[in-house]
């Protein structure tokens, strides 16, 4: 059998090792070197080129399904659970708490919960929604495990590595949101972002007041083509006289986005992370479709005649 394999960015550095597992029984194995950020991000059009029989997609569980052969291999990531002790004392002024973390702690969800229940903690977890299969998970696009508990909990415990999923989970509540970080040894609460990010799209939508020219950003990635959405904000936007093209890539490059000198904005319709993580790489500003309508509707009010 030929087989392609995938891994995410982080654990590239074993995909020759696993490689080598499956050669060993007799297949065929192609590695992909393009970059991989989620299960939204199959490489399919490789599958298709090399005529791979599966694809083997490493480390991320299925996002949605789609019409190929796709085996998703589960990573799991055993972490320090010492940590925890540290945590309790930022969590003194709050009883009920609402625990996530992403796919690779999941096994060891049941522990942590058990710890925070034995030390005086009501547990509240999310069940899974969206793009999420198991209760409390979270990704960086669905936080629905987080934002649906936001009403019942005093605060929030994300366990895991970085900050890129809980940074998505603390934009969409609005409670104290501690994460412990077992990698790092750190406990921290995040809640300085919400303010941070609410500034920096305030930021954008204002410096876009002036934009004629629109760049709408639809990805090829199977978890990411929002086609007809890019086709709505082209007609929102030409409805109010100004021009739009749409830009169709699998990983958008930011130089060369850069390039296209003509757009005087661009709109994301790819992974909703972009326009929250990546704004920065551009020199214009690049808003999500939220966003673009805050600036649609400030432009048509600056449009009306005085009364
Ligand atoms: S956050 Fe973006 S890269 Fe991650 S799974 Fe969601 S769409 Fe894919």
């Amino acid at each position: 059998m030929r087989i392609l394999l995938q891994f995410p960015e982080g654990l590239k550095q074993h995909a020759l090792a696993y490689a080598k597992t499956l050669e060993s029984a007799g297949d065929e194995v192609i590695i992909s070197a393009s970059p991989t950020f989620g299960a939204c991000d199959l490489a399919l059009d490789e599958m298709k080129s090399i005529k791979a029989d599966k694809l083997v997609h490493y480390g991320h569980a299925e996002f949605h399904h789609v019409d190929a052969n796709v085996e998703y291999v589960h990573f799991s990531l055993d972490a320090d659970l010492s940590i925890l002790d540290k945590s309790l004392a930022h969590l003194l002024a709050y009883k009920r708490i609402g625990l996530v973390t992403t796919i690779q702690h999941i096994h060891q969800f049941e522990a942590i919960r058990r710890f925070y229940e034995e030390h005086g903690k009501e547990v509240v977890v999310g069940k899974p929604h969206g793009f999420a299969k198991k209760p409390g998970q979270i990704l960086g696009c669905d936080v629905g495990s987080a934002s649906r508990l936001d009403k019942e909990v005093d605060a929030f415990v994300y366990f895991g590595g970085g900050i890129f999923h809980p940074l998505g989970a603390v934009l969409q509540t609005t409670k104290p949101f501690l994460v412990v970080e077992p990698f790092r040894g750190s406990v921290e609460f995040l809640d300085n972002y919400r303010d941070i990010y609410r500034k920096k799209s305030r930021g954008k939508v204002l410096s876009s007041l002036g934009a004629k020219r629109f760049g709408i950003m639809v990805s090829t990635k199977n978890g990411q083509h929002n086609l007809n959405l890019g086709r709505l904000l082209k007609a929102k936007i030409e409805k109010q006289g100004m021009q739009a093209g749409m830009l169709i890539a699998n990983t958008f490059d930011f130089d060369s986005l850069n390039n296209m000198l003509e757009f005087d904005a661009f709109v994301n319709t790819a992974c909703p992370r972009i326009a929250i993580d990546d704004t920065d790489r551009l020199r214009k500003p690049l808003l999500n479709a939220n966003e673009l309508m805050e600036v649609l509707s400030l432009k048509q009010e600056d449009a009306k005649p005085e009364a």
